[in-house]
Parts: C-alpha cells; structure tokens; sequence
C-alpha cells in the first residue's frame, strides 16, 4: 500500500506540466509553484521572441496522450505550442493546482525528522512564507537564467539611444524597424532573430558568432523532414553508447568505414545545399562529434540572406560598446542601434542549499543524476526536464513516469544508492573520456541517444513492451502513441490517503 504524498512540482513548463498530470493520476496531491504569471516556460508569450517555433517536427513535440492538432504545421510556432500546453493543463485538470507568480527561492530538510522539504516561497504580493512538501519535483529548466555580458561602454550606448536585449526580452519585431541591428550569437535563436530582423525591416543586420557549426535544415537534401534520418534508432546506432557490450562493441568497429562514410555523405550534402562555403560558413569539426542537444536547426532564409549579405554575419564577439558603435575581438567596429544578446542561459538550480548542490554538481559542472533524473544523496527530491533531447516533451513525460514510482519505491527495478553511484560514475566517465559532445549542458542531454534512455526507463518502470515491429522501430522515428502504450504495459498502482 503506497502512501499519498504532498507533491510539490516547481514549474509550468512542459516538464512541470506532465509531472503534475502523473503524480495527480496516481493520487498524490500535487501544487504547482510557478514564478511566471503563466504556464508554458519557454514558450510563454512574454518570453518567446518574434516568430519563435520548434525545431522538432510537432509529432516528436508532443505528450503521449494528446497529439497536436491537425491544423498545426510541422513546426508549430509559439503561440501555437502555448495554446497545446494550456489544453493539456485544462484535460489534467491542473490549472486549480497552478500558483502563478509565486518563486521557490529557497528549501531545506524538515526539521521535524519528517521525510521532505521545507520550501521558502516568494508570493505574488512579494511576502514570504514557508510550507512543507513530502516530495519535490524540480521542473525549472535549462533556460531560465539569463546569461550577461559585461563589457565597457554599455552605459554610453545606451545614453547614445542604442537598446541592449537579452533574445528572452526581445518579443517585438516592431523594434528593429528601420534600425541597425547586431545579433551576438550563433544558436538556432541567433539564426532565428536574424531572418525575423530582415524580414521586420531593419536597416542593416549583423550576426557575430564565435564559430560556424553544422546546422540541419529541416528537410535533408530539401525533400527529406530531418526526422526521418536523424531521429530514428538505426541513426541513433551508429553513436558508441555507454555500457555497450563486448559484442556492441566489435560491431562498431566493424561498421565504423561504413559509419564514417555515412557522415561524411551528410556533410558533403549540407555543404552543398546550405551553400556553406559561399557563406564562408563550413564548421571545422566533425558533424558527428557534435551532435548533442546543442544542433541547431537551419533557420529557412538564413543562408540565403548570408550569401546574398542581407545578413552580414562575422566571426568574434563583442570587445566593447563606444558610443554607439560596438568594437569587436577582432578589432571590427559596427555601428548599431539594437544589440540582441542571443547568448543563453545558466544553467543551475539557485534554491537549492550550497551543501546540496554540492552533491548534486560537479566541480566541472556536470551533474550527477541517475537516468537525469534522481541523486540518492538529495531524498525525497527529482528532476524532470533535465533529460533534455531533441524531443523533450516525450523525455519530460517518460522521466515524470519514472519519477512517480521512484518516489513511490514502485520501480521494478528501484535502485539502491550504491546502484546509482556507480551508474553516476560510469556515465560521467562516458561523458567526459568517452564522448565529450555528451557533455554539453552539464552532461544533461540524451541526444543523439534517445531511444537508448528510453529503453532504460521503461526497463526500470517494469514495461512489458518496449519495442514496435523491428523495421517501424529501426527506421521510424520515436513514436508518441507506441510509448503510451510501453508505459501502459508497466505495472499500475493507486496510492492511499491515510
Ligand atoms: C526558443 C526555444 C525553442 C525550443 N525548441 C525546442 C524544440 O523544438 N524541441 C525540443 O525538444 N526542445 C526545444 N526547446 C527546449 C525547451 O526548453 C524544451 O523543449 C522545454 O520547453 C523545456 O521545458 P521545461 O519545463 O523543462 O523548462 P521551461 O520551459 O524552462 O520551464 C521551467 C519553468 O519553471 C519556472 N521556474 C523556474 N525557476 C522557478 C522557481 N524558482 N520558482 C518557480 N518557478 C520557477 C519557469 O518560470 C518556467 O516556467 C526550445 C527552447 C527554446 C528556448
């Protein structure tokens, strides 16, 4: 007999939103703490920038128990994925669970000797409270915190009517109308907020970017969706994965011509049909030792408008603002009205004591999760999100479901602490010795290996199915409705209110 628990989830977004709806399914009584004044996370409105949409395709962007609606397009955008998650928050009845406004700024042990977290909370009046959980699942993101610059002049350019953007504040393409604009960055949202400056009608645009990178434009040879290559199992195959048996291990090495081949057919393709080399834009690396949640998708337009020199992109960064002219790391001076700062996010989890942190990252900065999702020295506490992919919504999901019997000892495979240090530790030496690409993001990334997580989760959840028929799971991409029923076939239970 499993024991209600008060559940408290921090964050609306999409991995807060699927954690809220399994644990409430199962009969936890669940509150959601979120310090925006809406659900979504990224895609919030006041958040997202001009023309924002997904780089994955909406089938591979979606919950197992509610597909996207067919008036979408393949790439919904913004708008489109904020209306989706308000949808399911209503089905899931969690809107009567969502505190808006209301920041967790701080948590500790309960002094009582009770199992849990004392959570402090900021509400929506600024006043503080504290309130106890059983449980706490921590759904806040790897794009939260914004990342600064700090260079000199800044004062100055702003006094000399130059504006300064984060990309997380720029949501008004009406601003760079008629203005010069300069985009530091080289992400999807650089790319992203370049084409919207062109299209918006700025005078001049700039992109200043450290390094060209491989991007994958969204159909391959321009009749291919990316999905039906990148995303699929036999792809994610040709990746040396962690914990590969001995016989794993012979196979790549046979097949590893065959491999090479394969990806440097990619990049001879990308070349051609991104025009890379009259952008002066061909990446110096092997596409296959970077793919990991940091690929960014070709933005349409952006090539083009390179090679064309509506956008004039340059390699550096800013040195410093003077005047209202910014002086780059190679000495370049461009003169600007609106510098947009597409720099990124920290990554952290603020609330969190020092003494837990500690526990929690490396002095490298990499994180120690169990299956990204649980640390054995933080009890009664997950992480849902920080298994970041190219189809974080399934992850979000699968992770959530993982979590909900973690929490409940109802794994078929509950792992002891010892079992998770030593799976730690063989993942963070995949990550740092193995394959370096892995550790991006604080190691929190399962890209390119998707299906490989997956199968672990279901395998610890008890599933008795995990695979469709051998050519649909070999060569299709992760199939939203096939995970609902893997998940369905793991065994079920109900908690109890005392
Ligand atoms: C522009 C953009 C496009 C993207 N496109 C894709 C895509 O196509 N495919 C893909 O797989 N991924 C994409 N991503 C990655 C995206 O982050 C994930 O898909 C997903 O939305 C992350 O959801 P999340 O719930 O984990 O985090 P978030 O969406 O960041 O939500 C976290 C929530 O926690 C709240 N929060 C944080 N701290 C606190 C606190 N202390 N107290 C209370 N609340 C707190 C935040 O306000 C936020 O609402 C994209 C990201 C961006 C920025």
């Amino acid at each position: 007999m499993v024991k209600q628990k008060n559940i408290c989830v921090i964050g609306a977004g999409v991995a807060g939103l699927t954690t809220a709806k399994v644990f409430k399914a199962r009969g936890h009584n669940v509150t959601i703490l979120e310090c925006s004044r809406d659900l979504g996370g990224v895609w919030e409105p006041a958040r997202s920038y001009p023309e924002v949409q997904t780089q994955s395709p909406k089938d591979l962007y979606r919950y197992t128990d509610k597909p996207m609606p067919n008036s979408y397009p393949e790439w919904p955008n913004g708008p489109q994925v904020h209306a989706y998650l308000t949808d399911y928050a209503k089905d899931h009845g969690l809107m009567p669970r969502m505190r808006f406004n209301t920041t967790v700024v701080g948590m500790a042990r309960r002094d009582s000797g009770l199992p849990g977290w004392t959570l402090k909370i900021r509400n929506p009046d600024s006043s503080t409270a504290q309130e106890d959980f059983d449980f706490v699942a921590v759904c806040t993101g790897q794009f939260n915190e914004r990342r600064t610059l700090s260079i000199s002049g800044e004062d100055d350019f702003k006094a000399a009517g130059g504006e300064i953007l984060h990309s997380a504040q720029h949501t008004d393409s009406m601003l760079v109308k008629g203005k010069k604009v300069v985009v530091l960055g080289g992400s999807k949202s650089a790319t992203d907020i370049a084409v919207n400056s062109v299209n918006a009608g700025a005078s001049e645009v700039m992109m200043v970017y450290l390094e060209p990178v491989w991007r994958i434009p969204y159909f391959i040879g321009g009749l291919i969706n990316f999905k039906r290559i990148l995303y699929i199992r036999a792809q994610e195959e040709m990746f040396r994965a962690w914990g590969l048996s001995a016989a794993s291990r012979v196979a790549h090495a046979i097949a590893k011509p065959l491999v090479w081949a394969n990806w440097r057919g990619l990049e001879a393709l990308l070349k051609f049909q991104l025009k890379l080399k009259k952008c002066d834009m061909v990446p110096t690396g092997r596409i296959e030792d970077g793919v990991n949640c940091s690929v960014p998708i070709a933005t349409p337009g952006f090539f083009p408008m390179v090679a064309d020199g509506r956008i004039k992109a340059i390699r550096g960064t800013f040195q410093r603002y003077d005047g209202k002219t910014i002086v780059m790391t190679g000495g370049e001076r461009v003169d600007a009205d609106v510098a947009i700062l597409a720099i990124g996010f920290k990554l952290g989890v603020p609330f969190l004591p020092d003494v837990y942190r500690a526990k929690l990252v490396e002095a490298d900065g990499q994180y120690r999760l169990y299956r990204f999702i649980a640390n054995p020295d933080l009890p009664d506490m997950g992480f849902v999100g920080f298994n970041s992919s190219f189809c974080t919504v399934l992850c979000a999901e699968m992770a959530a479901n993982w979590l909900v019997r973690y929490a409940d000892s109802q794994l078929a495979k509950q792992p002891t602490d010892d079992e998770m240090h030593k799976n730690i530790d063989m993942m963070l030496h995949f990550k740092r010795v193995e394959r370096p690409a892995a550790g991006v993001y604080g190691g929190l990334c399962v890209a390119p290996y998707h299906f490989k997580h997956f199968d672990e989760l279901l395998d610890d959840m008890g599933a008795t199915l995990r695979r469709r028929k051998p050519l649909a799971e070999k060569f299709t991409p992760p199939d939203a409705d096939a995970y609902a029923r893997f998940l369905a076939s793991a065994p079920d239970y109900r908690v109890f209110a005392s």
